[in-house]
């Protein structure tokens, strides 16, 4: 019977808690036999996943390593690396019947919020950014503001405090807010577009 191995969606689990747990405060990935640095794509010197008990089908997070190709291999011969591996599972298990998981995933999705919450969390970001630069732009003293002008100027405050904005998103943010039911509207001025402020009822 053929070993199979880890698949990407094991992987993709296994990986944070690895990091965390061998290569805390941002570390260097190296292997750990030899302690030395991956080379990507390198016959011998690129990252394999170790099975320290030498079952494949063992994939518990206590039973997996990094490791490079060459010392994975190496270790089916070389005893002290056998007896490493012996002393790593032990390690292992000791870290994890100390390690808060359930902290480590709630940090975790504080930081790493899902694709969808980041849009939502930047549209509201953006839709404030626009309410705001209106707000400050267009007064009793200066009722209108060039559209254009507006456009650039909040995809730019945007892209400055979020890291993203685009002008076409700016566009449709303000043609929102000058809706028919908006606080403001757009009116044709000498040949250009002004934001304007509709007139209280
Ligand atoms: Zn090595």
């Amino acid at each position: 019977m053929r070993a199979r191995s880890l698949t990407p969606a094991i992987k993709a689990k296994r990986t944070p808690l690895i990091i965390e747990r061998d290569y805390p405060d941002g570390a260097e990935f190296t292997c750990c036999y030899c302690e030395q640095r991956f080379i990507s794509g390198h016959p011998r010197w690129k990252k394999t996943w170790e099975h320290l008990d030498n079952h494949r089908e063992n994939e518990e997070l206590s039973n997996l390593k990094w490791a490079h190709k060459y010392c994975n291999i190496k270790k089916k011969t070389f005893t002290d690396y056998q007896i490493m591996a012996r002393e790593f599972i032990k390690k292992n298990q000791e870290w994890q019947n100390a390690f808060d998981f359930e902290e480590f995933l709630r940090e975790r999705k504080i930081k790493q919020p899902t694709e969808e919450q980041t849009e939502i969390e930047l549209n509201t970001a953006h839709v404030q950014k626009t309410v705001e630069f209106l707000a400050e732009k267009i007064t009793d003293e200066e009722p209108e503001y060039p559209l254009d002008d507006a456009i650039y100027c909040i995809t730019a405050r945007c892209r400055k405090e979020t890291g993203h904005g685009s002008s076409q998103a700016s566009r449709n943010y303000i043609k929102e807010l000058c809706c028919s039911e908006g606080l403001y509207k757009i009116e044709k001025k000498r040949g250009k577009n002004y934001i304007v402020r509709r007139n209280a009822l």
